[in-house]
């Protein structure tokens, strides 16, 4: 056994519906936009360039039934719902062919985003980082085994604050469907077991306040229930 001169970090990982077992999250990819409805209201051509992405830490994931800290740093932050996919194997320039068969399972996911510091970073040119990739900023919920779900490519995706319904698509206006993220991606980086890729929202996305109810689904896979927690400092 390894000494170590201070604590180890904890390993982070998922439950998995229907076991016991839990699946280790080694990274969080994420797409930055992939449908184009969401796209426009960001004020981009969907189709002029191919897609992107950036990641956030693992530690960023927020267990299922836990509670959202509302950040430091930001006076707007935004939920986007999306299609998570956890691969259980991993590979590089992996054919868009063979992709699906890489994927141990699905869930639903919230892309927490501190709007106002991604849009100021992105005005200057500069990382994403402390617009995305901020302590639980990542609410997972429990993953679903494609042996039980499929391989879902058409079916809602929606998101309801405090029940009003703000986000809602189709799995199908994905403009890179699963298969083809996997493999752009597999390009780009090494993809390993363990490795998780937030697949992108649709149009809706919008703020968040402390109090906040939030629903999440994409239906046939999994819904998410989080509670928007206080700022640092409230009580
Ligand atoms: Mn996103």
């Amino acid at each position: 056994m390894n000494d170590f001169v201070i604590d180890a970090p904890a390993s982070v990982s998922l439950p998995i519906v229907g076991s016991n077992a839990r699946f280790p999250v080694r990274r969080i990819y994420c797409v930055g936009r992939n449908y184009a409805d969401h796209a426009v209201e960001m004020g981009i051509d969907p189709r002029s360039e191919p897609p992107f992405f950036f990641l956030k830490p693992a530690d960023a994931v927020l267990q299922p039934g836990e509670s959202f800290p509302y950040p430091p740093g930001s006076q707007n932050v935004h939920h986007e719902v999306e299609l998570v996919v956890a691969l259980g194997q991993g590979g590089k320039d992996i054919p868009f062919a063979a992709a699906l068969d890489h994927v141990f399972g699905y869930t639903v996911g919230l892309d927490m985003t501190r709007r106002d510091l991604q849009l100021a970073a992105r005005a200057k040119g500069r990382p994403w980082d402390v617009g995305k990739a901020f302590d639980h900023s990542a609410p997972l919920a429990a993953l679903v085994p494609a042996a039980i779900c499929g391989h879902p490519n058409q079916g809602r995706i929606w998101l309801d604050v405090n029940g009003a319904r703000r986000q809602s698509a189709d799995l199908r206006d994905l403009i890179w469907p699963v298969a083809e993220v996997i493999g752009l991606l597999s390009q780009l980086f090494e993809l390993r077991p363990g490795d998780i890729i937030m697949t992108g929202t649709p149009a809706g996305v919008g703020p968040v306040v402390p109090g906040d109810s939030v629903e999440a689904g994409i239906d046939g896979v999994a819904t998410l229930s989080l509670v928007i927690g206080g700022r640092d400092g409230d009580h």
